[in-house]
């Protein structure tokens, strides 16, 4: 079969490199790409826009493509979903309505309240002095969140009053109309992907992502900057608390609302010192980097599970197999990330970095005049696995070792919060 893979991050390299690894996936295009898809075998990438629908779905059945898979929450956000969907196609990713549940950060509280799922509190205020109001009256730390897809940059946890009254100044300098204020929570940050095909969740392994810049998590929130899996901070029992406490009432609540959410439903939460998990935040897509960090690791073809979510099948499959051991990712990013950089610098030692033993999953790059250059903030995830987390750690540092590019720079602690 043929499937078609939306986007150009690390993710949607990892999901062309997973799904390429089945017998029964004979190629895999990918709009529109990057550096890795254009130059991995039985991958072809095609610049075309990820908003022209129209083009996508003529493409689709043209090629005989049998399966989309949408990599981003923006295309999923402006309805990508529904308008394949109509044309007869199968696409894994929510429709509009469910992807609210990362679009809107006021609905997702609704719904989590609503669905009893444990999360910070939060009021919502379309009136910026009353939320500034609401803030002096609360204290601090605070959670200052936008509404709306912000790339990462339209939460502020601040520290003090004043803090938390400029991100409100600021948020709404930038056009922000509606904000969610919400209490502080403390603990382990982790990623819980999960399965959904609209009736049933499968979570998958667990991952902790690396949000900051700076080493020991420090400085400003980035797209993340490393990722490993499966996290010993969710056991097997928070794991089954997770699914039975927030994936199953959320889902639930979604069907009570008549959304038929079949895709990636990622929990972003926090452990409490007690173990109590609770929800920092809903996204309908693949995290990234997680997935270059939990897809090497699954044994189980992807397709086949795309399919069974699709064909809402998830109930009847086996359970899904994962290799033992541990898998890391580490984010090369350009000099200047999150804020400015620039691009167009030669990439030199991917061959050697996966010849030592990695593997590289492209973001931020693409072919220019035959030569592997940058193209974005995040360059590349080098992702290893081993036996041991120890094993997988060292063999992910010393395959990023091997690569050069002007101002690369990456974080030299990822993981450092379990060893
Ligand atoms: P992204 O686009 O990176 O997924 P986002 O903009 O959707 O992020 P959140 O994930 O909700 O925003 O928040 C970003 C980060 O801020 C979280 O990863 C977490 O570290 C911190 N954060 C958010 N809410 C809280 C909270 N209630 N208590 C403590 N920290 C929080």
């Amino acid at each position: 079969m043929k499937v078609l893979v939306i986007g150009n991050g690390g993710r949607e390299h990892a999901i062309a490199w997973k799904l390429l690894q089945s017998p029964k996936v004979k190629k895999v295009l990918c709009i529109p790409g990057n550096g890795g898809t254009t130059s991995m075998e039985g991958c072809q990438t095609l610049p075309m826009r990820t908003d022209d629908f129209e083009g996508i779905a003529r493409f689709v059945l043209v090629q005989g493509i049998s399966l989309v898979v949408i990599g981003p929450e923006l295309p999923l956000s402006m309805g990508i979903a529904d308008y394949l969907q109509q044309q007869n196609i199968k696409v894994f990713g929510p429709n509009q309505a469910g992807a609210q549940i990362e679009s809107s950060k006021a609905w997702a509280k609704e719904l989590m309240v609503e669905a009893g799922v444990p999360t910070a509190g939060a009021e919502v205020f379309s009136d910026a002095e009353a939320a500034k109001a609401y803030v002096s009256q609360q204290g601090a730390p605070i959670v200052v969140k936008a509404d709306g897809l912000a790339a990462g940059k339209g939460v502020v946890v601040a520290a003090t009053v004043e803090e938390a009254h400029c991100a409100i100044a600021d948020l709404s300098n930038q056009g922000f109309r509606l904000f969610v204020i919400e209490e502080y929570l403390t603990g382990q940050e982790v990623s819980v992907l999960a399965l959904s095909d609209g009736l049933t969740v499968r979570p998958l392994i667990p991952a902790q992502d690396h949000k900051q810049i700076g080493e020991g998590d420090t400085g400003a929130n980035t797209g993340g900057m490393g990722a490993y899996a499966p996290t010993p901070i969710v056991d097997a029992d928070c794991l089954e608390r997770i699914e039975r406490e927030v994936l199953q009432p959320t889902l639930a609540t979604l069907q009570k609302r008549g959304i038929d959410y079949r895709g990636i439903l990622y929990a972003g939460l926090k452990i409490a010192p007690d173990g109590q998990p609770k929800v920092l935040e809903f996204n309908c897509r693949f995290g990234d980097p997680e997935t270059q960090a939990v897809l090497p690791l699954l044994e189980t073809p992807l397709e086949q599970l795309f399919l069974a979510c699709i064909e809402q099948r998830l109930e009847e499959l086996p359970p899904i197999s994962w290799k033992s051991g541990s898998a890391v990712c580490v984010v090369a990013a350009s000099q200047g990330y999150p804020g400015s950089y620039k691009r167009g610098y030669p990439i030199s030692g991917v061959q050697q970095a996966t010849e030592s033993g990695a593997i590289v999953f492209h973001a931020g790059t693409k072919i220019q005049q035959n030569q592997l250059v940058t193209d974005g903030g995040r360059v590349l995830g080098v992702t290893a696995m081993g036996e041991t987390f120890e094993d997988a750690i060292a063999q992910a540092y010393q395959s990023i070792d091997c690569i050069e590019f002007e101002g690369i720079y990456y974080r030299k602690d990822i993981g450092h919060r379990i060893k």
